[in-house]
């Protein structure tokens, strides 16, 4: 079986979009809105011929996301039995939010290895969230563009390791 990596992170910080890099199609639902993805997808990914399962996720994103029993009952939703590895991924471009550093709080507390993206990071408008990507406390983050593609060997430089 292939090892499974999961894609995790608040809404809008370009999971599917990356889901869709590492597919190569278009499976996965990319809108400006929070709250497209509506549930887990899964597809087959390969990066330099490393092939792997990427399951795009969407458990931070729903109409309750704000209260906080309602995070809590989705965070019991975005399961990670079954995953090798998570993609923490955060936007480089809007800086770390309250929820975000929640996420990073309860990957925390989970046993699976974690890598966090500092996504969005193309160009220089998110060298400062690239940055303060570190204090999530999952070691180097890998500075991704998931639009644009850019970034793509480092993420495989942090996967090849662990899974
Ligand atoms: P999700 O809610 O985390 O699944 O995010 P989406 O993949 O739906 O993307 C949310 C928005 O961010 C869309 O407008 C994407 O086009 C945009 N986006 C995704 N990746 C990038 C990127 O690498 N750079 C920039 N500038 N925008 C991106
Ligand atoms: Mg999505």
């Amino acid at each position: 079986m292939k090892p499974q990596v999961i894609i995790i992170g608040r809404p809008n910080v370009g999971k599917s979009t990356l889901f869709n890099r590492l597919v190569g199609k278009r499976l996965a639902l990319v809108d400006d809105q929070p709250g497209v993805t509506r549930d887990r997808r899964m597809g087959d990914a390969t990066i330099a011929g490393m092939e792997f399962t990427i399951v795009d996720t969407a458990g931070w994103e729903d109409d309750d996301a704000e209260t906080l029993p309602g995070r809590m009952r989705k965070q019991t939703e975005v399961s990670l039995e079954g995953a090798d590895a998570a993609l923490f991924v955060v936007d480089a471009r809007a800086g770390l939010t309250p929820l975000d550093n929640e996420i990073a709080r309860w990957l925390h507390s989970q046993k699976v290895p974690v890598v966090a993206v500092a996504n969005k990071a193309e160009g220089r408008t998110g060298e400062a969230g690239v940055l303060e990507a570190y204090s999530l406390g999952f070691g180097d983050p890998v500075a991704l563009s998931a639009e644009h593609g850019e970034g793509v060997a480092d993420l495989f430089d942090a996967l090849w390791p662990i899974i």
